[in-house]
């Protein structure tokens, strides 16, 4: 964790209040003057600004205390450190008669589907502490015959399609399986029309390119499976639009990653 701390009142202390779970490292002064008072205690002068790396030892809550002079606490962040947990997951690229018909047009796809969620999961890892540990190489499922331009999988005929490739293609079990797939909707989930669909712990994801779209929209989708519901918060990531500003998992989707699901 790292944190900005602009200072308006007067010459404070910071110091965690219980050092063997989290300590302050790394302090600097981005502007004035902040300086290191003693194991673990950081002088900033008043209406300078100090940035800080917080390092968790061990599994438990402390607080980071901002004191003045006079040993008045005048503000705290309370740090939690927790477990890495790990989430396992396959990675499937569909075919059917039309589609990735040839082995080099699914090779590009995979390519594209691993480079995605390397991505997803550096993200899931430095936000929620979450290891994403995928099970095998990719799996190719092939469709028997079309399942169409667009796949709907509000449609019962589709799903058995895909179903059936999935038993044949012998995908092995894991928390999430997701399909990198070229269009996906479901008129009755996503009814506006949607980049992902999300049925239990299945991710279906349309074929975007690396880049931040896909990785928003393969984290968004993990979210669900993973029992998160939408966030009306622009900002979250489980925001049910697009939109292309930074986003993040707040503290109660964090929670709720860390508490729910198998593992
Ligand atoms: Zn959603």
């Amino acid at each position: 964790m790292a944190a900005s701390t602009p200072v308006f009142f007067e010459d404070i202390t910071i110091a965690s209040e219980n050092p063997l779970i989290a300590n302050i490292l790394l302090f600097a002064a981005v502007a004035g003057r902040a300086e290191i008072r003693g194991p673990n205690s950081f002088f900033l002068q008043k209406g300078s600004v100090a940035r800080f790396t917080v390092f968790g030892n061990t599994v438990g809550f402390t607080r980071l205390l901002v004191r003045t002079a006079r040993g008045e606490i005048v503000g705290s962040l309370l740090v939690s450190v927790k477990d890495k947990l790990t989430k396992t997951f396959t990675l499937n690229i569909l075919r059917d008669a039309s589609h990735r018909t040839t082995d080099d047009a699914v090779d590009a796809q995979q390519a594209k589907a691993l480079a995605i969620m390397q991505s997803v999961r550096d993200l899931y890892l430095a936000q929620a502490n979450i290891s994403l540990f995928q099970i095998g190489p990719p799996n190719k499922p092939k469709v028997d015959g079309y399942l169409g331009d667009t796949i709907f999988l509000d449609d019962v005929g589709t799903m058995i399609k895909i179903a059936t490739a999935v038993q044949a293609a012998n995908i092995p079990g894991a928390d999430l399986h997701i399909f990198y797939t070229w269009d996906v909707e479901d008129r009755f989930i996503a009814p506006q029309g949607a980049l992902g669909v999300t049925l239990l712990g299945s991710c279906f994801v349309d074929e975007l390119p690396p880049g931040p779209t896909a990785t928003f929209t393969f984290a968004h989708e993990l979210g669900h499976a993973l029992f998160l519901d939408h966030n009306p918060n622009p900002s979250s990531i489980m925001f049910k639009a697009f939109s292309p500003f930074l986003k993040r998992f707040n503290a109660l989707e964090i929670t709720i990653l860390n508490t729910t699901g198998s593992s």
